[in-house]
């Protein structure tokens, strides 16, 4: 039967969606292939399809074990021959699963990677005229992402033995994780690779510097009452903590990490995908394998950990295609917490350069100056127009020559010979006489009170931005003292320019409560 007649038949869709027809045909034509498509962007329709389409059965690797059950269940469903070898099965549904392969019937078998590293699966598997291997979340093979799988590393010695083509599927598409994907799935050689669909026009995005933020919060979450929405938080206790907060103005909301018992841990999900405006405040564990389509709204109370998390996360909003909005928060804090994640991290240090990229991607993102989907989209390699959904399409961020201060403050740093963070440089460029600036000496500094025209809140969002941009790094060693980085040296010298949004900067003098 051909593809688009498959499509409508079994599966029930009049169209592809984008990329989809593509990748069909190339896994269809036994090409081997690597296919890079946002969460909810339709992979399993690549490779389930040209299962049907291809003689013999497929072998789908996959490390969720709820989902493969899912998908075997919609298979079944449709009509088609499909199974699953998990730990979770029961020795009935193995023997069917068996008898199936056997009888040569069986077109997707779905299987967890534990299962091969036993001799007699291999073994099964040749025996049973595979003809194409499938591999979901192809990312778990990076041994440096966090979601990293060790039985995803048999998955090449698969492909060798059974010699026969491979699809792999990920939503990761940092150009890292692409290479460790190609050398360990394919030796090396560079299937057909996509890489489609990653804007999503429905999701509104916007950000905003913390100031206040469990009220940021609150206000974001009561804008959109009795909606279903997921507070992304930095830490466990703060998925707590906000959880009462929004219970107490009056919000459904359950908490979940990855810290809670697992059958706790599974009364949210299951409570999250059956009830209609449920909340749940998460970290990060809280996501894969949800399939929610009518999640209304993501917010993060804390900065995400990359751009490539952030887009993940927020993805996880308006999977059916009706508008959703994101919040994302951040603030100097978040910036030093997750540059102390990386450098304490035992990564090699070529691995923690990529990952402090990875964040200053995703600070640029948070500090951009215009259209922040074609700054996103443009990280994935996509190249679009300003969107009409953002928070600075919406309202247009207004721009100042920030040379100046950012000279200013660059020179407190130095003359203090990178010792101090924010609060007492701020100190010393407001001339400001505290009792540190005067055991120091540092009010005889020339630095000393040439920042007057700002104020302390002001001085914050641009000592912010400025470690958005990546010119000023907290250093562990120094107790999170800022120190200037190699960016930032042509502006000291004079030699570049750089631009600061003021509207950061008057949100800060607006709101007032918070000055120390
Ligand atoms: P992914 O694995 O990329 O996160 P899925 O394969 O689970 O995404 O697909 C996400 C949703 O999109 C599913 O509900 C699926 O049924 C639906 N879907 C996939 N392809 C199409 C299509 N061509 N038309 C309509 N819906 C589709
Ligand atoms: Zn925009």
């Amino acid at each position: 039967m051909p593809a688009d007649k498959l499509l409508a038949d079994v599966f029930g869709f009049d169209a592809f969606r984008p990329g989809q027809k593509d990748i069909v045909a190339a896994v269809v034509s036994g090409q081997n292939t690597l296919a890079i498509m946002p969460t909810g962007g339709g992979k399993s329709l690549c490779f389930q399809l040209p299962a049907l389409v291809r003689d013999g059965v497929t072998v789908v690797i996959s490390p969720l074990i709820a989902l493969m059950r899912d998908q075997v269940r919609g298979l079944r469903e449709a009509g088609v021959s499909a199974g699953a070898l998990t730990s979770g099965n029961t020795q009935d549904e193995t023997d069917e699963v068996f008898a199936a392969l056997e009888a040569g019937t069986l077109k997707l078998l779905y299987m967890a990677p534990e299962r091969l590293a036993s001799g007699g699966t291999i073994n099964m598997l040749r025996r049973a005229g595979v003809s194409l291997i499938a591999v979901d979340e192809a990312h778990c093979v990076s041994q440096w992402g966090h979601d990293f799988r060790p039985d995803y590393l048999r998955i090449g010695d698969l492909r060798r033995t059974l010699d026969v083509p491979l699809a792999a599927f990920t939503a990761t598409a940092d150009a890292e994780t692409q290479v460790e994907i190609v050398q360990k799935l394919f030796d090396g050689v560079q299937p057909a690779t996509f890489l489609r669909g990653f804007d999503r026009p429905n999701i509104h995005l916007a950000f905003a510097a913390k100031d206040g933020p469990r009220a940021q919060i609150l206000n974001f979450a009561a804008a959109r009452k009795g909606q279903s929405g997921i507070v992304y938080c930095g830490t466990r206790a703060k998925t707590e903590t906000l959880a009462r907060a929004l219970n107490e103005a009056g919000h459904q909301t359950c908490h979940y990490h990855g810290g809670m018992e697992a059958e706790d841990r599974r009364i949210v999900e299951r409570r999250f995908q059956q009830e209609d405006g449920l909340i749940v405040c998460a970290t990060v564990a809280f996501g894969m394998g949800i399939d929610k389509p009518d999640i209304r709204w993501v917010a993060h109370a804390d900065l995400p950990k990359s751009i490539e998390g952030y887009y993940q996360e927020i993805g996880r909003a308006g999977r059916d295609g009706a508008p959703a909005e994101t919040l994302t928060l951040f603030g100097p804090d978040d910036i030093r917490y997750r540059r102390q994640q990386i450098d304490e991290g035992l990564a090699p240090a070529d691995r923690r350069a990529a990952d402090h990229g990875r964040l200053n991607a995703l600070l640029g993102l948070a500090e951009a100056l215009h259209c922040r989907r074609k700054n996103l989209l443009e990280y994935f390699g996509e190249s679009p127009e300003p969107c009409g959904n953002c928070d600075l399409c919406d309202k247009p961020a207004e721009i100042f020559d920030g040379t100046t201060a950012v000279r200013m403050a660059l020179s407190a740093a130095l003359r203090t010979e990178e010792w101090f963070g924010a609060g007492h440089l701020i100190d010393i460029l407001r001339g400001d006489l505290t009792d540190k600036v005067q055991q120091r000496g540092h009010d005889s500094l020339p630095t000393f009170g040439v920042g007057k025209e700002y104020d302390k809140r002001q001085w914050q969002a641009i000592f912010r931005q400025m470690m958005g941009h990546d010119l000023l790094r907290p250093d562990r060693e120094r107790h999170g003292a800022l120190r200037m980085t190699e960016a930032a040296r042509p502006i000291l010298r004079g030699e570049a320019t750089i631009e600061l949004r003021r509207d950061s900067i008057r949100a800060a003098r607006g709101s007032g409560p918070k000055v120390k």
